[in-house]
């Protein structure tokens, strides 16, 4: 199996980088921030919670996005390994995610970490804002704090991936074909 984690600021390029993966290493696909806004678009109680976060541009609580990640997981069959976007984002997930996989016999393969200046995170949302209509995307104050709430809670988990040996940096900037180049010679390494 390979077991992939794509990781980064929001603004990073997961979601793009994710296509590219999911196509060239058949890989299932769970994007926490997509099972979300698709809870919400429905409705559901849990979308109904969630978007309070959301809106806010802060972390839903643990315990509901570990919930999603385990039924997930359980119930995917014959698949060649996951790809991970937007999860984990704190340490508790983390520890939940490496306990779920170890039940599943099959651990992390590596953390794919995308490396983007701020200035450059703000423009990109701002601008998929404007042509998605994604409201997070379009208030420049919860963008700010999104990035201020990753700095303080998710970007701690690139040590904890270091010190299993899992973390790989890739610069993030260029073409997406360039940074899809880059993201292939690691998961290249990794898929053996
Ligand atoms: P994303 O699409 O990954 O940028 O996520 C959009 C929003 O969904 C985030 O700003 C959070 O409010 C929420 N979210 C997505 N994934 C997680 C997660 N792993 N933990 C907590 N909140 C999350």
């Amino acid at each position: 199996m390979l077991n992939l984690i794509l990781f980064g600021p929001p603004g990073a390029g997961k979601g793009t980088q994710a296509e590219y993966l999911i196509k060239n290493y058949q890989l299932l696909h769970i994007s926490t921030g997509d099972l979300l806004r698709s809870e919400m678009n429905a409705g559901s109680e849990l979308g109904l919670e969630a978007r309070k976060y959301m809106e806010k541009g802060e972390l839903v609580p643990d315990a509901v996005v570990i919930g999603i990640i385990k039924a997930k997981v359980r119930s995917a069959k014959n698949v060649r390994g996951f790809i991970f976007d937007g999860f984990p984002r704190t340490v508790e997930q983390a520890v939940a995610l490496d306990e779920v996989l170890e039940n599943n016999g099959t651990p992390v393969s590596g953390m794919l970490s995308l490396e983007v200046a701020r200035e450059e995170l703000i423009k990109r949302l701002l601008n998929r804002g404007r042509e998605s209509g994604r409201a997070d995307d379009q208030d420049q104050s919860v963008i700010e704090n999104r990035i201020s709430v990753y700095n303080q809670k998710t970007a701690p988990l690139i040590e904890y991936y270091r010190n299993q040996n899992k973390h790989y940096g890739i610069n993030g900037v260029g073409s997406i074909g360039d940074i899809a180049c880059r993201l292939k010679e690691t998961v290249d390494k990794l898929d053996r």
